[in-house]
């Protein structure tokens, strides 16, 4: 007989089945044994009864998180549909046969059973392995591969073609301090702080590239939003008008992959208790207005033209409040807290450049590039380094390279904020942060 996913049980009544997955939990009423099934596709109840002998004593034994196998008749379960979030509840499986596949050797170190477990962050990581399979915390992950799957899709149907970037450096390219050290054979490397030079050399080649990709921070942050490995979402694209082109184009990618979460990832929404609306025009403001509206009604002043996480939140808020929308362009950045590349807006103590926010955080960083050589040259030697350090870089321009700018796009971010998560931690699977190296 060929595995059925429980999925599919509720057109199944009256047939005999056989399904595989996971005892999520067991409860003994009386004589009757109950087991809570789990499997890719969602739980169903079971039910074993004294009659069904050999099954009945294989069911004694099992206990939570056993990999079983069974055999059994689909019966409706009248009434058993309104009350339960289930996707099964109004069918459950009389079992004839009982298998255990694989079970723990150890007791389980948390009880994963009850969707809303509530165990402190801390626990809930250390245990990773285990915690991923409760219902709930799965849920992050589909939403979270919807996200990047439809990332992918929409970049390519605007003609975006996907590359893939080194990782491993020769040199802290951008300057700072976030890099990480790695011993590479008989010399010292660089793990990549972000694609940022090889996306502009993809944009000089194929005009309009995109990567999902593996991005290292050594920043000691104790933050909700920072982790040291994350999954940046990023694009480059040529032959633009300017940066307002760039945010039209990441206003159209979050349009998409919003819309695409609201129509493939409604279980797993309604497990969080979230509905997710269509994305408008995202509005936008100067940055200096941002501060402004800071300090006019929140009685926040910044020492310089610069915003920080609290300011960002508000911002949101008076957003929201104002215009309706959970996303904002803050845009002109000054000059000094932005990179040498970061192309000058007409009056030069700003730049072509903007972060957007999502309910109360940065999401993405982006603007356009300086494209020509010698004012990027000029633009290096200002911010005070040194252009022989950025030979390869520069190799770029000095053989020509048209107008383009682009965006980086933090992935977890994205599901953190959608399903309120306390921690980004939260969205990814094996989170690396100052203090955690595994699992
Ligand atoms: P922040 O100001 O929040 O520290 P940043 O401006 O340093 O972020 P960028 O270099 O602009 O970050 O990176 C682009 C995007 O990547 C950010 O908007 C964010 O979504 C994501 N990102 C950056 N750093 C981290 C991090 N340490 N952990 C998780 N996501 C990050
Ligand atoms: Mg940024």
């Amino acid at each position: 007989m060929e595995r059925v996913l429980i999925e599919k049980t509720p057109n199944l009544v009256g047939k005999i089945v056989k399904l595989k997955g996971w005892v999520n939990i067991r409860r003994d009423h009386g004589k009757l044994i109950f087991i809570d099934l789990r499997d890719r596709t969602g739980k169903i109840q079971m039910v074993i009864i004294p009659d069904k002998e050999e099954a009945y004593k294989a069911a004694k034994e099992i206990r939570n998180e056993y990999i079983i196998e069974v055999e059994g008749l689909v019966k409706a379960r009248p009434g058993g549909a309104k009350n339960e979030k289930s996707n099964t509840g109004g069918v459950e499986i009389e079992v004839e046969k009982l298998f255990v596949i694989s079970k723990p050797e150890v007791e389980m170190p948390v009880n994963i059973s009850e969707d809303n477990m509530n165990l402190q962050l801390e626990t809930l990581l250390d245990n990773r392995t285990i915690t991923l399979r409760n219902e709930k915390v799965k849920a992050i992950f589909k939403i979270y591969s919807e996200i990047i799957s439809a990332y992918s899709r929409f970049m390519k149907s605007e003609s975006f073609v996907e590359i893939k970037t080194p990782k491993i450096l020769s040199s802290a390219t951008e300057g700072g301090a976030n890099f990480f050290k790695i011993k590479y054979f008989d010399q010292d490397a660089y793990l990549a702080q972000s694609p940022q030079f090889y996306k502009q050399a993809g944009a000089a080649i194929f005009e309009r590239v995109f990567e999902v990709g593996s991005v290292f921070r050594a920043e000691p942050h104790y933050t909700t939003r920072h982790v040291n490995e994350y999954i940046g979402l990023d694009a480059e694209m040529a032959f633009i008008d300017g940066f307002e082109d760039v945010m039209d184009e990441l206003e159209k990618v979050m349009q998409y992959v919003l819309s695409e979460i609201a129509k493939n990832c409604s279980r797993e929404l309604e497990m969080y208790g979230v509905e997710i609306f269509p994305v408008e025009k995202i509005p936008k403001m100067k940055l200096t207005e941002a501060l402004d509206i800071l300090d006019k009604e929140y009685g926040k002043k910044m020492e310089e033209v610069d915003i920080d996480a609290e300011g960002e939140r508000l911002i949101c808020e008076w957003v929201k409040k104002n215009h309706q929308s959970d996303f904002v362009f803050l845009t002109h950045y000054p000059t000094s807290i932005r990179p040498f590349y970061s192309m000058p807006s007409s009056d030069p103590q700003y730049t072509e450049t903007f972060d957007l926010l999502f309910m109360g955080v940065e999401i993405a960083s982006g603007g356009q590039r300086i494209h020509d050589y010698n004012q990027l040259v000029a633009s290096i030697k200002k911010k005070g380094l040194d252009p022989e350090q950025f030979n390869d870089y520069l190799d770029i321009f000095k053989y020509g390279v048209p107008p383009h700018g682009g965006w980086g796009l933090g992935s977890e971010r994205i599901v953190q904020k959608i399903l309120a998560l306390g921690s980004i931690k939260e969205a990814i699977l094996f989170p690396r942060d100052v203090k955690r190296l595994t699992p």
